[in-house]
């Protein structure tokens, strides 16, 4: 075994969001392609299991993770035409900066401040106000971690929806997403999404104020003023996904307790999964060391001794109190890395 590429019994602590107290069995950051396939090689030769942890902004950890974690931390931009191919390991938000001050393209400004790689952008099709990344792609290369092949995805292979893809699953990982094609269109052609009315008001009447830049800046502002900043407040965002739910659940909703915030969407609405759990006077509600946030309903934090199983235990008390009041089932946005999906 190389000791200086894999590395055996590794404190994640660290390496996820929640801090929650995690080591694994072996661990490699694949700084480049070829660091990558030996640690492919490496696990195939002890037969073991690959999980794939980025910048850990979106998962929850288990205290021990068998078999290798992989942290894909290839680097690079390159600009063809009005595409960027950008390498797993850059961080998204520096993409979107460099994609405004750098490329001087527009597109991706509504997704800036979003923490993560833009490896991990594609799991669970990343979005804020009013933007998807589906919105803005191109394509993604993926390395099937079995037989080690080289695979391209296009947009439909990736079946991108609401906060999921094909790719959205509890580990193991069958693919490690090793590049992502990003397609925008130039400043001059840029038309801004200012959908939602808190952006709209906060860009409003500023000079330049549909610059991609502004937008950048305001988007950057209203993410810092209203969520809990992680490296205080161990937390993954927003931890559970806005149900989506159709008309006549909507109708039978309101019927039982009165006006509900949402959001139209086609047939459906989208509610605010924030709301519910305000409702029910669950800031602040803890189970072990594992705390619903004071500052926004939909932020589960670690008050600083929280484990896996706090985290888990506290998950489905919220779920249970929005079932009983509301009949809504809510679903955890981030990934469980206990085998077993929670719903
Ligand atoms: C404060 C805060 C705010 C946030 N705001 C938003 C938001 O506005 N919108 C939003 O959509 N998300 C948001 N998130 C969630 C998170 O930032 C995104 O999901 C991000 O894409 C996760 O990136 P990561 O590198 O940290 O991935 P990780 O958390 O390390 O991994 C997430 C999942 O992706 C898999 N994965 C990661 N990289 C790869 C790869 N290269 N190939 C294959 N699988 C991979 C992992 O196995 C895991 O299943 C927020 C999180 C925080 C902490």
């Amino acid at each position: 075994m190389d000791d200086d590429l894999i590395k055996r019994d590794f404190d994640l602590s660290a390496n996820n969001f929640l801090a929650l107290p995690s080591r694994a069995e072996y661990f490699c950051a694949a700084l480049t392609q070829e660091m990558l396939m030996q640690a492919l090689l490496f696990a195939r030769e002890q037969g073991v299991a690959i999980k794939i942890i980025a910048s850990g902004s979106n998962v929850v950890l288990p205290e021990k993770i068998s078999g290798l974690v992989i942290s894909p931390g290839m680097q690079g931009i390159v600009k063809r035409g009005d595409r960027l191919q950008v390498s797993a390991g850059v961080l998204w938000d520096d993409l979107v900066k460099e994609s405004i001050e750098r490329f001087g393209l527009a597109g991706l400004e509504n997704l800036s401040g979003i923490p993560g790689t833009v490896g991990a952008a594609p799991i669970q099709n990343i979005g804020a106000y009013g933007v998807e990344l589906s919105d803005c792609f191109g394509g993604l290369v993926a390395i099937n971690l079995k037989t080690h092949e080289r695979h391209q995805f296009d947009a439909a292979a990736c079946q991108f929806s609401y906060r999921n893809s094909v790719f959205k699953h509890p580990a193991p990982a069958q693919y490690i997403i090793t590049e992502v094609e990003i397609a925008l269109p130039q400043i001059q052609a840029f038309k801004p999404c200012l959908d939602y009315a808190d952006l709209r008001n906060a860009v409003a009447g500023g000079q330049d104020s549909h610059s991609p830049q502004a937008i950048r800046e305001a988007v950057l502002q209203l993410r810092y003023s209203k969520l809990p900043d992680p490296v205080m407040q161990p937390n993954v965002g927003s931890f559970f996904k806005n149900p989506v739910i159709n008309l006549s659940a909507y109708n039978s909703l309101i019927k039982k307790i009165g006006p509900v915030p949402n959001h139209i969407e086609g047939s459906f609405r989208k509610l605010s999964a924030a709301w519910l759990i305000d409702q029910l006077g669950l800031k602040g509600f803890r189970v072990g060391g594992a705390q619903v946030s004071n500052q926004h309903a939909l932020v589960i934090e670690n008050a600083g001794w929280a484990s896996f199983d706090d985290i888990l235990a506290l998950t489905r008390k919220v779920q249970q109190a929005v079932m009983e009041k509301f009949y809504i089932s809510l679903q955890p946005e981030p990934v469980f890395f206990n085998g077993d999906p929670i719903s």
